[in-house]
C-alpha cells in the first residue's frame, strides 16, 4: 500500500526518504503545481545523514490529484493540519488511516472531528530534522516516534514497514499521556527561552519561574485526568534543561528565523484547557500574554 505523505518539509521528507530507499511505495502530496514543478526541478528529495547525501526520485503529485488515499502521513505544522486535511478529504477511502505527526495538542482533535470515519493514529517524535535547502533534509537527531490510537488499542500491521525502513518507533497505549507530558515540558522551557532570549541551559538562572510554571502545569494535568504525565514534572524539566543546555529551543529558533510558532497548540492549548477545566493558571496566562506581545512586536502571528 502506498504511503501518501502530505508535507515535504523536515519530518515528512525524513520519513519519505527512509521508506522509499528500502523500496516501499511513497507518494508526496505537495501544495500546488508551483511546488510540484520546483520538486521536479530539484530531481527528488535529498536526505543528508552522517554527512552523506542520497537523492531519491520519489513520486509526487499535488493535493488535488484524484487517486484514492488509504494511508496518509500528515507531516505539516499543527496550524496547517485542518486545512491540509480539508484539501485531501475527498480522496480518503472509507477505511483510510492517518498518522498525525503534529507537535502539541489540539490539532489532532480538529482532524479527528473533521474525519469521523477515519482511523487517526497520534504520534510523538523525538527525532530531529531540518531543511538546509529546497527539498533537502538533514537528519539532525536520533530518536523514537511513539505511535498510538486512543480509540483502538491494537497496533496496525504496517508497523513492520517502519522496522523495515529503519524508522525507530514504539506503539504506545498511553499516547495522550505522552503528548501531554511533552506539551508540559515544552510550556515550562520554550516560551522562557524566547522571552529571555537564551539557550536552554541558561534557564538555570530562572529556576523559580520554571518551578512556578511546573506547579501550575501539574495541577492542569491532574485536572485533565493526566496524573501519570504530571508525576515528577519539575524534576524532568530540570533534567531536560541540563541535557539540552547548549541547545536553542525550537520555538526560539522559529522566532529567530522569523517563522510562525505552534504557540496555539502548546502554551495556548494549556491555557485554553485551564479555562475549560476551571483551573486558574495565572503564571501560564501571563507567560502566554508576554509571548504573544513578543511575537506581535516582531511581526509574527500570535496564534
Ligand atoms: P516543516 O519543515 O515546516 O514542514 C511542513 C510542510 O508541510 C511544509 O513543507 C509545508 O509546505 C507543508 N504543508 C503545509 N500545509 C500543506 C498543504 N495544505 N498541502 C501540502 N503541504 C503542506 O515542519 P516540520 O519541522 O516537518 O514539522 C512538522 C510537525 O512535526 C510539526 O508539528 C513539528 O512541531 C513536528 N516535529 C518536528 C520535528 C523536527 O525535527 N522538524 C521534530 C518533532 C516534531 P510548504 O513548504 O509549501 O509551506
Amino acid at each position: 500500500m502506498t504511503w501518501h505523505i502530505l508535507g515535504a518539509g523536515s519530518l515528512g521528507s525524513l520519513w519519505a526518504t527512509r521508506l522509499a530507499r528500502v523500496g516501499l511505495p511513497v507518494t508526496l502530496l505537495l501544495r500546488d503545481a508551483e511546488r510540484l514543478a520546483a520538486y521536479h526541478d530539484a530531481g527528488g528529495l535529498t536526505l543528508v545523514e552522517n554527512g552523506r547525501e542520497q537523492r531519491l526520485a520519489i513520486s509526487a503529485q499535488t493535493v488535488d490529484a484524484s487517486d484514492p488515499i488509504r494511508r496518509l502521513l500528515l507531516a505539516c505544522k499543527a496550524y496547517d493540519a485542518l486545512a491540509a486535511v480539508d484539501a485531501i478529504a475527498h480522496r480518503l477511502t472509507a477505511d483510510a488511516e492517518l498518522i498525525l505527526l503534529q507537535n502539541g495538542l489540539g490539532s489532532q482533535q480538529q482532524v479527528t472531528e473533521r474525519l469521523p470515519g477515519a482511523r487517526c493514529i497520534l504520534a510523538s517524535s523525538t527525532e530531529g530534522a531540518y531543511r538546509d535547502g529546497p527539498f533537502r533534509v538533514v537528519f539532525a537527531g536520533r530518536g523514537t516516534t511513539w505511535l498510538g490510537d486512543p480509540y483502538h488499542p491494537a497496533p496496525p500491521a504496517w508497523l513492520a514497514e517502519l522496522t523495515q525502513a529503519g524508522i525507530p518507533h514504539a506503539w504506545s497505549d498511553q499516547i495522550q499521556s505522552r503528548l501531554w507530558r511533552k506539551l508540559a515540558i515544552n510550556c515550562a522551557i520554550n516560551p522562557l527561552t524566547v522571552l529571555h532570549d537564551c539557550r536552554n541551559g541558561e534557564l538555570d538562572a530562572h529556576q523559580d519561574e520554571v518551578a512556578g510554571l511546573c506547579t501550575e502545569l501539574g495541577g492542569l494535568l491532574h485536572a485533565c485526568g493526566q496524573d501519570e504525565a504530571a508525576a515528577g514534572l519539575f524534576e524532568e524539566v530540570q533534567r531536560v534543561i541540563q541535557a539540552t543546555a547548549a541547545n536553542s529551543s525550537s520555538m526560539r529558533q522559529d522566532v529567530g528565523a522569523g517563522r510562525r510558532t505552534e504557540i496555539s497548540y502548546l502554551l495556548g492549548h494549556a491555557c485554553a484547557e485551564g479555562l475549560r477545566q476551571g483551573v486558574p493558571l495565572p503564571r501560564l496566562t501571563a507567560l502566554l500574554q508576554s509571548l504573544q506581545a513578543h511575537l506581535r512586536a516582531r511581526g509574527l502571528p500570535d496564534t
